[in-house]
C-alpha cells in the first residue's frame, strides 16, 4: 500500500506534553519501500515523530508532511550479538528483547520512553551510556529518498548526532557481553529504582528540558537559582527534579515561553546559556 495522507491532522495526541496544533499532512508509512517512494516524489516540508517523547510542538501546528514510521520499523531482530531494530521499535522493547537474549549492554534503554528513531536523533543515553555506544550500523533515508548507511560515529556524543535531514529507518546494534539474564534484569531493576526515586513519575514531561553543560548539571544550577518546583500558568518545573519541563495545562507556546524564561534566568544568574535537550518544533 502506498503512503496516504490526511490534511489539517491534530499533532497533541502523539506528544507526550500534550501541546501543538494540526500538521498540514500526516502520513503512516507501513514499510520501507513506501517511505522511499513517498520521499522521491515528496515536495513538501518532512518532520518524523517517534511516539512525542522528546518534543515540544508548537500551537500553530507543523508546515508540510508529518511521518510516522509504522509496523515493518517495528521489528526487533536477534542475530548472535547483535540486535537489528527497526526505527519505530520502541528502546525499552528492544532492552527487553536483548534480555530475553541475555545480552547486556542495553539496560539504559529499558526506561527511555521513544523509539529508536527518536533515539537516534539526540543520541539517547543514560547512566553513562548512549545509543552511539552499542552502534554497528545505522539505514536512513534522506529527504529525497536516497538510501544512507552509517558505519562511525566517532563525531557522535553527548545527545549529539550530527546526521540531519534523514529518516532513521533501522539500526545494528550490538551487545557489550553474554550475561545471565537474572545479572541483566539487576541492573534494570537498579536502574528503574533510581528514576523512580529522582524523576517525577506519571506526569506530562518530556525527560530533560536542557543539556547538561560540561562538568556541570543543568538540573543543580536550575535548583541553585531557586526554580526547582517553579510554576507559571500551568507550566512548572518539577519539584522532584528540577530540569524536568511538566505541563498541567499549558499550550505550546506557553511552554517554550516559560522555558526560555527560565533559560535567561539561569543565564542572568549562573552566566550559563542551557541548551535545549527538547526539540521545539512547528509554527508559532
Ligand atoms: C519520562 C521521560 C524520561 C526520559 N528519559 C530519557 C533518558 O534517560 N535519556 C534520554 O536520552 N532521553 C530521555 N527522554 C527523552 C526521550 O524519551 C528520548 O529522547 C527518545 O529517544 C525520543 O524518542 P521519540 O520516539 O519519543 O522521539 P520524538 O520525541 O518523537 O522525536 C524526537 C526527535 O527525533 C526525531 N525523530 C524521531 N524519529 C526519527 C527517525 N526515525 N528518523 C529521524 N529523526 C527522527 C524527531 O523529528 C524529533 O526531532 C525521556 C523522556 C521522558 C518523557
Amino acid at each position: 500500500m502506498t503512503l496516504r495522507l490526511t490534511p489539517d491532522y491534530p499533532l497533541a495526541k502523539y506528544t507526550w506534553l500534550g501541546t501543538g496544533g494540526n500538521a498540514d499532512y500526516f502520513g503512516v508509512a507501513d514499510t520501507f519501500g513506501d517511505l522511499k517512494e513517498f520521499l522521491k516524489t515528496n515536495t513538501y516540508p518532512i518532520h518524523v515523530l517517534g511516539v512525542g517523547s522528546n518534543v515540544l510542538i508548537r500551537d500553530g501546528g507543523i508546515e508540510g508532511v508529518v511521518l510516522k514510521l509504522g509496523k515493518d520499523f517495528q521489528k526487533i531482530e536477534v542475530k548472535d550479538n547483535t540486535l537489528i531494530c527497526g526505527a519505530g521499535a520502541r528502546l525499552s522493547e528492544i532492552a527487553k528483547v536483548a534480555l530475553e537474549n541475555e545480552l547486556s549492554g542495553f539496560e539504559f534503554m529499558a526506561d527511555i520512553p521513544g523509539t529508536l528513531g527518536g533515539g537516534l536523533f539526540s543520541n539517547a543515553g543514560a547512566f553513562g551510556r548512549a545509543l552511539s555506544d552499542c552502534l554497528v550500523r545505522t539505514d536512513a533515508l534522506t529527504f529525497d529518498g536516497l538510501e544512507k548507511k552509517h558505519t562511525d560515529f566517532s563525531d557522535w556524543g553527548y545527545r549529539h548526532n550530527p546526521i540531519r535531514n534523514v529518516v532513521f529507518t533501522r539500526a545494528v546494534l550490538k551487545a557489550e557481553k553474554s550475561l545471565k539474564k537474572e545479572q541483566i534484569q539487576s541492573v534494570m531493576n537498579d536502574y528503574h529504582q533510581q528514576r523512580k526515586a529522582h524523576q517525577p513519575q506519571g506526569v506530562r514531561t518530556a525527560g530533560s528540558t536542557f543539556k547538561n553543560p560540561k562538568g556541570k548539571s543543568a538540573g543543580f544550577l536550575l535548583e541553585k537559582c531557586g526554580l526547582k518546583g517553579y510554576k507559571e500558568n500551568g507550566a512548572e518545573m518539577s519539584s522532584v527534579h528540577a530540569n524536568f519541563l511538566i505541563n498541567r495545562g499549558a499550550g505550546g507556546n506557553q511552554l517554550e515561553d516559560f522555558v526560555l524564561r527560565i533559560r535567561q534566568q539561569v543565564l542572568q544568574k549562573e552566566g550559563v546559556l542551557l541548551e535545549m535537550e527538547i526539540q521545539c518544533l512547528g509554527r508559532r
